[in-house]
């Protein structure tokens, strides 16, 4: 048997008293470590991160709970090595598409760490300016945003152990409010060591940083009216806690990242072969093969004006084709593996599915796996599929409707740009779309028409070609989340992030009052 890994609760580490779940190499196909939340006392655990964590937390002020963030950082960058180590063998992941993960819940702790000492020395934030309620000046409104007296619940996706871990947790120890993470079995590894390592340096506060590590059974039982809950993961699941009486009886806050059917558009009046075209083909290129498409941003759908349909086939397909497959370990790979066989016989059946609306223009299953075995690893080439004529793009629902959660996108071609608009819609709801286009006007018009369904527009012109931040990568400066069935979420976004653990509240008294606020 391997390694048991120990849950952190109550303020102490605690073996679950059932048989475990193995961890598994998606790539050399053998387990590394197992985990198991079964047994544990989850009422006094709860119990004991809202009232002890929570009470030390809401002690300090932003400004020091900032500098804990810091130091958490800190400690994760000493440790970037093992994380790696852990990240190569359970995810299936290349170094670069490690660091997306790794690096990327690094830089975000760090962003808030220096965030929250703009805050200062303050226990509650102030929420616009003082409102007069009547005639007279004296009585007036002014809001607050004081921490929520709960404990928040996060949920995270096979996907981003680190990140995902971080762009929450982040935010809420900033908040003052203590975490309980539940990492996606799968992956569970990463997240437990990097909450292994921080509690062992002793920066934060008992209960502060807790991990349940196994099933999710039980967890939504705790939680209190003034818990929160941040979830990711997919649409399923997101229903079944939405539907838990915590939450429609007890009005649990609950943040929802689900899947996305994210695009990229070419506008119109470009040419096959310029700067716009090809920003947007490397783009398309990298998003498919970038954690093997599994990113909840990746590109899905790629629109251009029929005319390119044939060049923009053929440039995307030729940057596939050099795509090396493989074991991650070795030098020559470019794109690891999916996480686990359940995923790739998802990404399959999801393939034949699209497959049934729309023609193969690059196919995967060409990519001969580079030291690895195909009846082992979880490994599968880059396909990009397309609708052939515009005309098939209104009916092809599908396209529109299947996040594939792998390697795989779909050519889409739009007759004019009110076409074009209308079909990315059709995602009824997405965390991101990029533009790609030289026209500056076209560019902000098209942004601002996507801005009601997008939590995020990335527009890419010549300027910030070698600038920009790419398409996939959420940078803790700007909204995550996105409307429809993205889940209705918002993350970051700046000091945004931090309403979801604050309670709003109007105090209504004379102006002598409200200056001591
Ligand atoms: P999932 O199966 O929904 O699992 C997500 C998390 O929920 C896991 O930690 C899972 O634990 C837990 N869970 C399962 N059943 C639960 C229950 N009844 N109550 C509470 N928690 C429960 O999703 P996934 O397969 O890990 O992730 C892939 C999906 O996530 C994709 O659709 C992707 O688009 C989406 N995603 C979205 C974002 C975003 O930011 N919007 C980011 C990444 C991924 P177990 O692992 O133990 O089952």
């Amino acid at each position: 048997m391997t390694e048991l890994l120990s849950n952190h609760l109550g303020g102490r580490w605690q073996a679950g008293t059932g048989a475990g779940t193995a961890l598994r190499d998606p790539v050399l196909g053998h387990e590394l470590v197992h985990v198991d939340a079964a047994g544990l006392d989850l009422a006094a655990g709860f119990a004991f991160a809202r009232e002890q964590g929570g009470a030390a937390l809401r002690a300090l002020d932003y400004r020091e709970r900032a500098a804990l963030l810091g130091a958490v950082s800190r400690v994760l960058q000493a440790n970037r090595d093992a994380y790696y180590d852990i990240a190569t063998a359970n995810s299936g992941t290349v170094r670069n598409d490690s660091a997306v993960d790794i690096d990327g819940g690094i830089f975000t702790l760090g962003t808030y760490a220096k965030l929250g000492d703009g805050l200062g020395a303050r226990r509650f934030l102030l929420d616009g300016e003082a409102a007069r309620l009547g005639k007279e000046p004296l009585f007036q409104s002014q809001h607050v945003l004081a921490p929520t007296r709960g404990v928040a619940l996060l949920i995270n996706a096979f996907n981003f152990p680190a990140w995902g871990l971080w762009e929450k947790a982040a935010p809420a120890l900033l908040s003052g409010v203590p975490v309980i993470v539940k990492p996606a079995t799968a992956t569970a590894w990463l997240t437990q060591r990097m909450v292994r390592d921080v509690i062992e340096a002793g920066i934060l506060p008992p209960g502060a940083l807790s991990v349940v590590c196994g099933s999710a059974a039980g967890l939504l039982d705790q939680l209190q009216p003034f818990d929160v809950v941040s979830f990711t993961g997919s649409a399923d699941t997101a229903a079944l806690i939405r539907s838990h009486a915590a939450v429609t009886r007890r009005s649990v806050r609950v943040n929802i990242e689900a899947d996305s059917v994210n695009s990229a558009l070419l506008l119109p009046g470009e040419a096959a072969g310029g700067e716009a075209f090809d920003l947007l083909v490397r783009e398309a290129a990298r998003e498919m093969t970038v954690k093997s498409g599994q990113k909840c941003t990746a590109i899905r759908r790629i629109f251009v004006p029929a005319a390119l349909y044939g060049a923009a086939a053929e440039a995307i397909g030729a940057r596939l084709r050099k795509t090396t497959v493989g074991n991650p370990r070795h030098d020559a790979v470019r794109m690891g593996a999916l996480v686990s066989r359940a995923q790739l016989d998802t990404v399959r059946e999801g393939l034949a599915y699209l497959r049934e609306q729309a023609e193969v223009l690059h196919d995967g299953a060409t990519h001969a796996l580079v030291d690895a075995d195909p009846a082992v690893a979880c490994c599968v080439g880059p396909t990009l599929l397309g609708v052939r004529d515009a005309d098939g793009a209104d009916g092809a629902d599908r396209v529109h409707d299947t996040e594939v959660f792998g390697p795989v996108a779909t050519l889409v071609p739009y007759r004019d740009a009110a076409h074009a608009l209308a079909l990315v819609r059709r995602g009824q709801g997405s965390l991101v779309a990029s533009l790609y286009g030289s026209d500056a006007a076209a560019l902000a018009a098209a942004a601002v028409a996507l801005a009601d369904s997008h939590g995020r527009v990335h527009v890419v012109s010549p300027e910030v070609g070698q600038s920009h931040t790419g398409h996939g990568n959420v940078m803790p400066q700007s909204l995550h989340g996105g409307p429809g069935r993205a889940g209705g979420g918002e993350e970051l976004g700046g000091l945004r992030a931090l309403n979801f653990y604050h309670r709003r509240s109007a105090v209504q008294a004379g102006t002598g009052v409200l200056a001591q606020l």
